[in-house]
């Protein structure tokens, strides 16, 4: 049976435009082992985690597109991986994607603390180091993607890289950090080829928001916001949390981004 491919999301399948993306219902091995994760406790995913396969560092880019199969080395090692961590989505080094199972509703073991309430993604890294250039491009694709599908603001931190991952992530999973995260962001075990620099410069490029969320840039922009939202009629708690009565006062004014609101 050949269906669409695309993210699978709550029973729906989102293709992305120009990137192939395999699912679970279009091919037999893209899947995860059952130990591999649990169902979601939560209805709000808000997190987007990035990794590389191997967490080398320093990255460079190299030109092109690698050979691919690398999906399919990934899925089988999940699955054979006896401390039973995987991530949701994996980027081959053809720049093609993997979607292992339905990401609206399974928390993949990768990133501890997060898992409920995020989506893992492995970009597939070389033994030197290197990422290929078609798969810098893919991020682009994916990450927009990712905020689109699940109305979470397209927003990353950009503190240059500080040998800690950010304190508010590490207690409990940073229930209130929204948006795109490396994994070294998320925990003190990871180093900073996990997954690099140039995930957060991508998304930047591809006009993704960009706060320090050490700092609560985030916070405090999205207060503003909040309390803007609220002027025009809206009934939020000004918190900064940019979770979903907030994306939908902002969707239900005709807005799509917060930096449509005024300052
Ligand atoms: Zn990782």
């Amino acid at each position: 049976v050949t269906t669409v491919g695309g993210l699978l999301v709550g029973g729906v399948v989102h293709p992305i435009d120009g990137v192939e993306v395999l699912n679970p219902l279009t091919t037999s091995w893209a899947k995860l082992g059952p130990e591999d994760y649990k169902m979601r406790r939560t209805s709000w995913v808000r997190q987007f985690i990035w990794h590389t396969t191997k967490g080398i560092w320093p990255q460079h880019v190299i030109p092109g597109a690698g050979p691919g199969g690398k999906d399919k080395i990934l899925a089988d090692f999940f699955r054979g991986d006896p401390e039973h961590s995987a991530s949701q989505l994996g980027i081959d080094d053809d720049g093609s994607i993997v979607c292992l199972c339905d990401l609206a509703t399974i928390a993949a073991h990768h990133a501890t603390v997060s898992n409920d309430h995020s989506v893992g993604i492995e970009i597939y890294q070389r033994g030197d180091g290197g990422i290929y250039a078609v798969q810098l491009a893919t991020v682009r694709k994916l990450g927009r993607a990712l905020s689109s599908v699940f109305d979470v603001p397209y927003q990353v931190h950009t503190r240059p890289y500080g040998n800690a991952p950010l304190a508010r992530m590490v207690v409990n999973g940073g229930l209130d950090c929204v948006g795109h995260f490396g994994h070294r962001d998320n925990t003190h075990r990871r180093g900073r080829g996990d997954p690099g620099d140039y995930v957060s410069a991508e998304l930047r490029a591809d006009d993704a928001e960009s706060f320090d969320f050490l700092m609560r840039e985030d916070i405090n922009t999205w207060k503003r916001r909040q309390a803007w939202l609220n002027a025009q009629g809206a009934k939020l708690k000004v918190d900064g949390i940019a979770g979903p009565s907030t994306m939908r006062a902002l969707r239900s004014l005709g807005l799509r981004e917060g930096r449509q609101i005024p300052d």
